[in-house]
């Protein structure tokens, strides 16, 4: 499973890998955690459609288990680095732990969620997961608070690079 959203998208979705529903649809985030994703994209004034929304791994782990490192390595370096360069966003929004692992390795998702951070010339904001929030009541409000801060933090970067996103360049993720 891909993921879906623009070739040229500004802005790219990083999740952690399909679920169930994606599965089935071959289609990113279109489960409960993938409605409450669209809500919180309308809340940053985002429609689904303009974003580009995928997963660090493109294949549903069986019965929903952690994705192994492994997998993990095999499909970033086959996949999601090309996707990056190729598609050139200039913010990529890491949503849960894998995600903000590739960019922001050693840092927890507690403390620095919702804050911008400049990797390899490019904006990644770490959030929580939606399943997660979804799941877990005391991460839905951060949750909700760092989404409506995005049109801040978009404007800011437009602001600061306003022609076209970062240079494609080779991400060393590991
Ligand atoms: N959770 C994810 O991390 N990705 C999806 O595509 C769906 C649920």
């Amino acid at each position: 499973m891909p993921g879906e959203g623009p070739a040229d998208a500004e802005v790219m979705l990083i999740g952690e890998a399909p679920g169930y529903h994606e599965d089935q649809q071959g289609r990113p985030f279109v489960g409960p955690a993938g409605r409450f994703l669209t809500e919180l994209l309308a809340r940053a004034g985002l429609r689904r459609e303009e974003v580009f929304i995928t997963n660090v791994v493109k294949c549903r782990p069986p019965n929903n288990r952690d994705p192994a490192p492994i997998e993990i390595r095999t499909c970033t370096s086959t996949w999601l680095e090309k996707q990056i360069e190729i598609i050139n966003p200039r913010v990529v929004i890491t949503l849960g732990r894998y995600s903000t692992a590739l960019f922001l390795p050693n840092q927890s998702i507690t403390k620095v969620h919702g804050q911008p951070h400049q990797v390899n010339g490019r904006v990644i904001i770490p959030m929580f997961h939606p399943a997660a929030a979804l799941h877990q009541e005391r991460f839905k409000e951060p949750l909700i608070k760092d989404f409506e801060r995005l049109p801040q933090i978009l404007a800011e970067v437009r602001r600061q690079s306003p022609a076209a996103g970062p240079e494609p360049r080779q991400l060393s993720f590991f």
